[in-house]
């Protein structure tokens, strides 16, 4: 491709409002333009990139046996009246009406459209399983669009789904597509882990999130220094690996701590470590209280709350709340002789606390020598913290790190909650109607571009792996208006692209230090530059990602570049 004939602007200047380094580059190298908050064009190098993704994830999809189909981005809303999601999605779902006042959305997820499909077209357990995926444009209206392609409003979604007569096969598909999902992270070049995540509110089992390791990701991950375990913070949970303490029980006492009501003001008045201080937080769950408690150095988890609990809702009681319920501050709560109908749940390092303080439900009073099992009757213990930097890795091999995540994919077991809603039913071996059971498996296509730029770059611009390059070499001519370069530079353009390279040769009439500020923005694997030795037959190779220059005789061009994209790959 010439590049006086393309469409490549690029930018000197990062441009404002962009905050990271992939959203900075792909502007300035002209790969993306951005034409509504969290909506992209992707320009010309943008959409070569993007189909190069989106073919790994087909040929890893296909693989591990799975068909695509293409769906209608326009969903009409009876079928999410169906599922009940018109009424929760909340206002990320796209809503707008036709001609004839008829209520549709643009899809978010294709979980409805897909269901009605299969319900309608497949009866028989012999058709099953099944596995349908595409790569559409999504739509969700975020709250906050930002980092460019990682967090947009419409993006390019792989969504694929599954569709099965037993969980056994359910778990079967999982695993070939969880596989298929490290493929094709591993061949987009990305530093991932697949994490453990919250099934949530989706109501499913086993759910894993892909996530590529970033200081700017959102997600913090806790992954353990010596094995493959790595689980989303709220999830990974913490081993009963306390020890008891050697210390005497001492007496129960209760001592004045005026207006301290901090673990940090206690700890300090009272010359103990927040270790040592136990933290005690009134919660709502489903209507009723329930007084939680940690030790001072540990934060309660309220997900786990919430699994422990079996509840629906569990939120924080307001101060006013807590106050109503104790007659006191909510720094100077606890556990100890409270009213019988207040249950009381403690993660389970509490239990291994000597001589702990607590508050005395009274303000300016705290207890000392307090020994939770000897001194609070009926309590419930449970991991119920967040896992911190350090803890033991809950597979037993090694110790617990964190690092931000961006998450680039991810595979939920559905179970049967759409087909239950949606009357998806198929007949069995014994002509009983049956639930579909579904499984469902996400990869942000256009997130993992920005994923890749965001891990491929330098001070001078893009750095684009040689299977993700938007063209494999960058040829330039110094001068065009040089008979010697031109006419090398074309024999060299024609030859390179009988040899099957893709080339983007620079044949615009600019100054060679704007011609090489985009090459190196533009981030191509390998440039040629025609300059000076043209008339020798003699150009210059430079691979970008180590600034490593050759001299190269135009007959032996053909060899080096192979050589060096074998040491690239
Ligand atoms: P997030 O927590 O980042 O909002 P999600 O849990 O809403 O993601 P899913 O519904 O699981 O995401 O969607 C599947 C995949 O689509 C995600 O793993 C992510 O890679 C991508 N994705 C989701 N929302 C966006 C967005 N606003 N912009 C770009 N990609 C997105
Ligand atoms: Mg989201």
């Amino acid at each position: 491709m010439k590049q006086s004939m393309t469409f490549i602007p690029t930018l000197r200047e990062v441009p404002a409002g962009a905050d990271v380094k992939s959203h900075q580059l792909l502007l300035r190298a002209g790969y993306i333009r951005q034409t509504a908050s969290g909506i992209y064009s992707f320009l010309p190098l943008g959409k070569k990139v993007l189909r190069k993704v989106e073919e790994i994830v087909r040929e890893e999809m296909d693989n591990a046996g799975a068909a695509e189909l293409l769906m209608p981005a326009l969903q009409q809303s009876e079928l999410w009246k169906e599922s009940g999601r018109w009424a929760t999605y909340g206002p990320e779902l796209m809503r707008l009406n036709d001609r004839h006042d008829r209520e549709f959305a643009l899809g978010a997820t294709h979980e409805e459209v897909i269901m009605s499909l299969v319900r309608d077209e497949i009866k028989s357990y012999k058709k099953l399983p099944l596995t349908l995926y595409q790569i559409q444009n999504k739509f969700r209206d975020e709250k906050r669009p930002r980092f460019g392609l990682l967090r947009g409003r419409e993006f390019i979604m792989k969504d694929a789904y599954s569709f099965h007569s037993s969980f056994e096969s359910l778990d079967e598909t999982y695993e070939k597509l969880f596989e298929a999902y490290c493929k094709i992270f591993e061949r987009c070049g990305l530093n991932f882990r697949a994490v453990i995540a919250d099934s949530g509110a989706m109501g499913g089992k086993d759910t894993h999130e892909f996530m590529v390791l970033s200081d700017i990701g959102e997600d913090i991950i806790a992954y353990s220094d010596s094995s493959d375990y790595a689980a989303n913070i709220e999830m990974a949970e913490v081993v009963d690996h306390y020890t008891v303490s050697e210390e005497k029980e001492e007496e129960l006492e209760k001592v004045s701590t005026p207006n301290q009501r901090t673990i940090e003001d206690v700890s300090v008045f009272l010359n103990k470590e927040s270790s040592q201080c136990v933290k005690s937080l009134l919660f709502k769950v489903d209507e009723e209280y329930v007084l939680v408690l940690s030790r001072g150095d540990h934060e309660i988890n309220d997900i786990k709350v919430k699994n422990y609990l079996n509840a629906k809702v569990v939120e924080l009681a307001s101060a006013s709340e807590t106050k109503a319920v104790f007659g006191c501050e909510v720094g100077s709560i606890g556990p100890i002789s409270i009213n019988k109908d207040i249950r009381v749940i403690a993660d389970n390092a509490v239990k291994y606390m000597t001589n702990a303080v607590t508050g005395a439900n009274e303000d300016g009073y705290h207890y000392v020598n307090v020994n939770i099992s000897r001194d609070v009757t009926a309590i419930g213990f449970a991991d119920l913290r967040f896992i911190k930097e350090g803890d033991p890795s809950p597979d037993g091999q090694g110790k617990i790190l964190f690092a931000k995540g961006i998450e680039v994919g991810h595979v939920f077991k559905l179970g049967t909650r759409y087909s239950a809603a949606m009357n998806g039913t198929y007949l069995d071996e014994n002509g009983r109607a049956k639930e579909i059971i579904m499984g469902c498996y996400g990869i942000g296509v256009s997130r993992t571009l920005a994923a890749i730029a965001e891990q491929y770059n330098d001070e001078n611009g893009l750095l684009w792996p040689s299977n993700l390059t938007p063209f494999d070499l960058h040829l330039i001519p110094i001068n065009m208006k040089d008979e010697a370069q031109k006419t090398l530079t074309e024999e060299l353009y024609q030859q390179l692209k009988q040899h099957r390279y893709d080339v983007l040769m620079d044949d615009r009439a600019e100054r060679p230090g704007v011609k090489f500020a985009d090459s190196d923005l533009i981030g191509l694997p390998i440039r040629i530059t025609v300059g000076k030795k043209a008339g020798e037959g003699i150009v210059e190779v430079k691979v970008r990602k180590t600034g490593e220059m050759l001299e190269v005789k135009k007959e032996e061009l053909l060899d080096t570049i192979q050589n060096l994209f074998e040491t690239l790959a």
